[in-house]
């Protein structure tokens, strides 16, 4: 069956808009399409192939897990599920681990289990304080506590007990933190919201706050999670531990997976019948994870993430002052940030466009800002020549407006 880019457009419901192209082969860091056109992969398919495409490491626990054992439910356990549960645990702060799918999921998971926790100690204790620009997933109450009024518009009536506040606002949240929140709720680097580090002293005014009022500090580290940040997790740079912290994207380098987890005491409120999920900790998706963490839980692997996040920012930041199109770059390893200068606002969009038409694939994160969130062992090569064809079609962007007027 011969299916293209306009077969999207007969086929599949309208939420999504993609490029133009149709990939069909991935290898590392490199795409290529369905007309044999090669591309360089800054994106990583938003923060998920951490480890590129076909990993050799990753096709192997895949196709191995394959021959053996799909699928049983939550009726049984299995090997992979409870080898990566381990894993995270000996990992982590954490010392219980529930699987899922997704990152919404997992936040779901994480933000149902802050309920039942505050619910037991008192009704009125059933506050969630999210941050605004917050991106926490797209079910209904994922976006109801991410702090974004256009993911949440027309889907109303909406989840109530929730509460936003400004991010990286220590005073703010000192106001806001009373005995009825049950949980804090933030990124320590928003993704979705333009890549915005919090500070350390946000992070740790919020796990003060939290134990001063006996609220759960949660993180969602779905994006920053898995060695993104040059750390296994990002809440390590920070040196401030959370009660229960969501993980997915990158944890199965592509597969689909999710993973919240949790302290003792945290995770006892989720009593047996109280959640589930039929998929969740899938053999499949387990074995894969493992070998994801398997790879990148390793000092060499962590610290060439901060190696190459250099490497790309330096570019990058190269790059914007050559051209005026970027204000200097900002995240946490190899979570980039590249913010639109004052005469390019609102044009991320356009660089992507530009990037694509010189065979490289980098993020928005909103229309203010590019973002990059490649294979954590990208190659050097790879990353001189994605930054290459960046700059080629930005340097086409640029001179363009100037050639129709001339
Ligand atoms: C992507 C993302 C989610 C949602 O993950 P899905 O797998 O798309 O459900 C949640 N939180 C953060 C911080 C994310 O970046």
């Amino acid at each position: 069956m011969n299916v293209t880019r306009s077969t999207f457009n007969e086929v599949m419901v309208p939420n999504y808009q993609p490029a133009d192209i149709v990939p069909v082969r991935g290898e590392g860091s490199r795409l290529w399409d369905q007309a044999g056109r090669e591309y360089v992969d800054f994106a990583g398919g938003i923060a998920v192939t951490l480890l590129g495409h076909c990993h050799p490491k990753l096709v192997a626990a895949l196709t191995e897990q394959a021959g053996k054992l799909w699928h049983l439910s939550n009726v049984m356990t299995n090997e992979p599920a409870l080898r990566l549960a381990k894993k995270l645990v000996d990992a982590t702060f954490a010392d219980r681990v529930f699987f899922c799918n997704s990152g919404a999921e997992a936040n779901e998971a994480a933000f149902k289990l802050a309920r039942r926790y505050g619910n037991a100690i008192d009704p009125a204790k059933h506050e969630i304080i999210a941050f605004y620009n917050a991106f926490h997933g797209r079910t209904l109450f994922t976006v109801s506590v991410g702090g974004q009024a256009k993911y949440t518009q027309g889907f109303e009536p909406i989840p109530g007990g929730i509460r936003h506040l400004p991010f990286n606002d220590v005073a703010a949240l000192e106001a806001a933190v009373s005995s009825n929140t049950c949980a804090i709720v933030l990124e320590p680097v928003q993704g979705e919201g333009g890549i915005m580090p919090a500070s350390t002293a946000f992070m740790a005014a919020a796990r003060r706050l939290a134990d001063q009022h006996k609220a759960l500090l949660i993180f969602d580290e779905v994006q920053t999670g898995v060695g993104r940040s040059g750390h296994l997790y990002a809440y390590q740079h920070y040196g401030v531990a959370p009660d229960v912290l969501t993980t997915a994207k990158g944890l199965g380098g592509g597969f689909p997976i999710g993973a919240m987890l949790a302290t003792q005491a945290a995770a006892d409120v989720l009593a047996f019948g109280t959640h589930g999920s039929t998929y969740g900790g899938n053999p499949l998706a387990c074995a894969v994870a493992e070998a994801v963490i398997d790879t990148v839980n390793d000092p060499a692997v962590l610290a060439g993430v901060t190696h190459r996040a250099q490497l790309i920012r330096d570019g990058l930041d190269s790059i914007g002052r050559r051209y005026g199109v970027f204000a200097p770059s900002r995240g946490l390893g190899l979570l980039i940030g590249a913010p639109m200068s004052e005469a390019w606002k609102g044009r991320s969009k356009d660089i992507v466009n530009a990037g694509l038409a010189q065979g490289v694939w980098a993020l928005v994160a909103g229309p203010d800002v590019l973002r990059l969130a490649p294979s954590l062992v990208i190659s050097e090569a790879d990353i001189a020549e994605g930054l290459r064809r960046l700059e080629a079609g930005i340097a086409k962007l640029v001179e363009a407006p100037k050639a129709a007027a001339a």
